[in-house]
């Protein structure tokens, strides 16, 4: 299965931390376990006809409802540096590491604001929280689907 492999992408170095190496390992693909609780949550709740990874809108969101303009990211909290679990960064080669994770933090800004420029309302769903409780994550895309056009 495509998320028990280790995936990093080939540049970073390996982390001697194990709880790093163990949280880097679970993200970074496509359809990762994540992705498909936030799936099987919004199913459960009868919510569906979006599209994934869709490339026409800013950041390829994981989930997009492209006619309601809900983009859902779903983030792994390591590479998307997370503000409720605040995972740690590895101790060793941290320059690399406090480049690359500064720079994805950057990134899912940039994405967000150009999407919601767009008029598209953006829902980040940490991992941590799914993990906690997928129902709740699901309900706040539906809150989002039933708000109607976003205002700006
Ligand atoms: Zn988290």
């Amino acid at each position: 299965m495509a998320e028990r492999t280790y995936i990093r992408d080939g540049r970073s170095p390996v982390p001697k931390d194990s709880r790093v190496s163990e949280q880097m390992s679970r993200i970074r693909s496509k359809n990762t376990k994540p992705e498909r609780w936030m799936r099987a949550a919004l199913t459960a709740l009868g919510i569906r006809g979006y599209r994934l990874n869709y490339a026409k809108a800013a950041g390829k969101p994981d989930i997009a409802f492209v006619g309601r303009k809900v983009a859902v990211f779903v983030h792994g909290c390591f590479w998307h540096c997370c503000p409720h679990c605040q995972p740690r960064r590895p101790k060793t080669h941290t320059d690399f590491w406090d480049l690359k994770l500064d720079r994805n933090m950057q990134r899912d800004r940039h994405h967000a604001r150009a999407l919601r420029k767009e008029g598209w309302r953006v829902i980040t769903v940490w991992e941590c929280r799914l993990k906690k409780d997928p129902q709740a994550q699901a309900r706040r895309v539906r809150k989002a689907l039933q708000a109607g056009p976003a205002g700006r």
